[in-house]
């Protein structure tokens, strides 16, 4: 080989090389948003509770202000009444069940893709839980929860999974006209808006969780927001084993209920000083994503044959994710593969579980033999497993997305275009 031959060899390999290399040297994978964004802000929230030696929300040796100003803000954030800060989103939904006064013999219908603390809480209330499909929001369809409602039927969880408003007019549509109450479930899309206002405030309760994989975060906590006092009583009295205090009283112009059945869900003072800070970056951190959310999708959009999960409402999601259908489950397998090998980290729709293929689920199990929630003759006939939603499954085995963070740089998203755009003609 001549010295000009063996140059353009070099050359060539070096671009096939090139050509090969992932667009990444090192994984890129979406963090935890809300620790992310930790400084002096918490910082000073937490030690301000040290200081005072009143770690307890109601009462201490200096009077406590932390979990009552993290309820006040986080109701005027969410546009809604009253707020309820307790310890998790879990405990949220059962204070949502008890201010419902569901019990035995009620049926909830809530979708087959969702978090275990749905089903749980339905169940833990002694009622059924009923599952509808999914749509290609990722969330309830409205076509199949009209045909779950029988006589029985109380109340329509509206879970907006994934920073993704569910079609949620249609939902209050059917509630309206069945005169069901509505449930959002905001855990996954703290921060997200519909129709120009924030997600939680259109239902008769919504909930949100406070915990490390959602938007804002003190490890562990939740919320609740209601305009009903009745219902915010109910709420605040069973996660304060039937009490309710003075200021709680004092912001619906007085108690009207009594002493009652309760747990404890209540939010400790250092929890609520965390969320006071966090709260305060809410929107910076919804902003950040959904910024990042955008490049993407302006940045994949013309591909040939893409479309991207439904979005109802498109400015007020969260972009959490940005998902595209891959028609088939082989080729959104492929598209993961493929991502891997440019270190750019893709996945499936997550966070939730198929309810109904959970063995523990198909075989009803919960606290008790004789659980009041199993033994109504609906109870007894409903089955769970996974022929009773295949839409739903199907839904999340041909989608595939790339996740978001709101401390990507530029450089960041235009790598997961880079990658996206390289090997989307490969799958
Ligand atoms: C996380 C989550 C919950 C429960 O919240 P925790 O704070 O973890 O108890 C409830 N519903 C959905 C949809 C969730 O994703």
């Amino acid at each position: 080989m001549n010295r000009r031959k063996f140059v353009a060899a070099t050359a060539l390999a070096a671009a096939a090389q090139a050509a090969d290399a992932p667009v990444r040297a090192t994984p890129l994978k979406a963090g935890y948003w809300g620790p992310q964004f930790y400084d002096e802000k918490e910082r000073a929230e937490l030690l301000d509770v040290l200081d005072s030696r009143s770690p307890f929300r109601w009462y201490g040796p200096q009077p406590p202000t932390k979990v009552l100003q993290f309820e006040k803000e986080f109701a005027a954030h969410m546009a809604s009444k009253y707020a309820l800060g307790v310890t998790s989103g879990t405990a949220a939904l059962q204070c949502a069940m008890a201010a419902f006064e569901i019990g035995p013999g009620d049926e909830v219908i809530l979708p087959a893709w969702t978090w275990h603390s749905c089903f749980n809480a339905v169940v833990l209330a002694g009622a059924l839980p009923v599952c509808a499909e999914i749509d290609e929001t990722f969330n309830i369809d409205p076509s199949s929860v009209e045909r779950l409602i029988t006589p029985q039927t109380k109340l329509i969880m509206a879970v907006h999974l994934q920073g993704n408003p569910c079609h949620l007019d249609r939902i209050l549509a059917i509630a309206k006209k069945h005169k069901l109450r509505v449930l959002e479930d905001c855990a996954q899309s703290v921060g997200a808006s519909y129709k120009g206002r924030p997600v939680g405030s259109y239902g008769d309760i919504g909930i949100y969780s406070l915990q490390m994989n959602k938007s804002i975060t003190a490890g562990e906590g939740g919320a609740l927001v209601t305009n009903d006092p009745t219902l915010f009583e109910r709420a605040a009295r069973f996660q304060d084993l039937g009490g309710f205090r003075a200021p709680h009283a004092e912001a619906i112009g007085g108690a009207h209920l009594g002493w009652t059945f309760g747990a404890n869900y209540r939010m400790s003072e250092f929890t609520g000083g965390v969320l006071l800070a966090q709260l305060r970056k809410l929107d910076r951190i919804c902003q950040a994503v959904r910024h990042n959310a955008k490049q993407v999708y302006e940045g994949i959009r013309d591909l040939p044959n893409v479309k991207f999960r439904d979005l109802p409402d498109p400015v007020g999601e969260l972009g959490s994710g940005v998902f595209l259908d891959f028609r088939t489950k082989e080729r959104a397998d492929k598209f993961l593969a493929a991502m891997k090998a440019e270190n750019v980290l893709a996945s499936k729709p997550g966070g939730s579980v198929i309810l109904p293929t959970l063995p523990h689920i198909m075989a009803k199990k919960s606290l008790h033999p004789n659980w009041p929630s199993f033994q109504s003759a609906r109870g007894k006939s409903i089955r769970y497993a996974p022929d009773t939603c295949p839409r739903t499954i199907d839904i999340l085995q041909r989608y595939a997305g790339v996740l978001m963070d709101p401390k990507f740089t530029p450089t960041d998203t235009a790598d997961i275009i880079k990658a996206i755009r390289k090997v989307h003609p490969t799958v």
